[in-house]
């Protein structure tokens, strides 16, 4: 039961990004879906392991907890990322899509250093600039794009990630989701060739298609992909 509707939402889903990818002429083999799972029951986790294999938590703690009981999915860090947490989050965390600060970054680099590892980490953009959200505001990156490509030597800087304002209208998430493209192309122009800002994690349940049409390769859905289970 679980089982069968999650597969159907899964694959309704799927098909609303092919159609994405058909309008934009995209390939849908450059796009992932990160099945965000911060407020599904652990039954319907392990339903899902059996059908998906790239999930997103918000909160290291039960990322790393998840992590540990399903070792075989990837998980990916979405939501914001303390200080304290950073070497939870690198033992756990296959990408952290939430780098919200210098001084984040430069956390990380030292926990990375120190695991011998080079995590793949995604800067997260306030691209609408609203007071609640966190992340890098454009300016910001561009200014101290230098500083954070020295600190992130021991990281692999993979791309973006935002959040559009919340709206019942998805079209209204479109020119926030240009934005961030843009925005990594001048930054990806300003880079050696050693970086690839390849990613653009942005789109979520109400607004993925638009997120897949202006470039998106990680959607991150969570309430569509869980509808009509409870
Ligand atoms: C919860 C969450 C999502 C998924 O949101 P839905 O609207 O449920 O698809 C995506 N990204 C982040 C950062 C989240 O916190």
């Amino acid at each position: 039961m679980i089982e069968s509707r999650l597969q159907q939402n899964l694959q309704q889903i799927q098909f609303q990004i092919a159609e994405a990818c058909r309008r934009s002429s995209r390939d849908p083999g450059d796009i992932r879906l990160v099945a965000v799972t911060k407020y599904a029951q652990w039954e319907w986790v392990t339903a899902l392991a059996g059908l998906h294999s790239v999930f997103g938590e918000n909160r290291p703690q039960q990322l790393a907890e998840r992590q540990q009981l399903l070792p075989d999915v990837q998980w990916h860090l979405i939501g914001q990322l303390q200080r304290n947490k950073v070497r939870l989050a690198l033992q756990h965390a296959a990408c952290i899509h939430s780098v919200d600060s210098l001084k984040l970054l430069e956390r990380i680099a030292l926990i990375a250093e120190e695991l011998n590892i080079r995590p793949p980490v995604l800067l997260e953009v306030n691209i609408s600039g609203e007071e609640s959200k966190s992340g890098f505001s454009a300016a910001e990156l561009r200014s101290c794009w230098d500083q954070i490509i020295d600190v992130a030597r021991h990281m692999q800087i993979s791309g973006m990630m935002t959040m559009a304002p919340a709206s019942d209208d998805p079209q209204a998430a479109r020119p926030y989701f240009t934005a961030l493209r843009e925005l990594r192309d001048v930054l990806q122009q300003r880079s050696p060739a050693e970086i690839c800002l390849n990613e653009l994690s942005m789109g979520m349940s109400g607004d993925f298609e638009i997120a897949v049409e202006e470039g998106a390769t990680l959607v991150r859905i969570g309430s569509a992909l869980f509808e009509g289970l409870d």
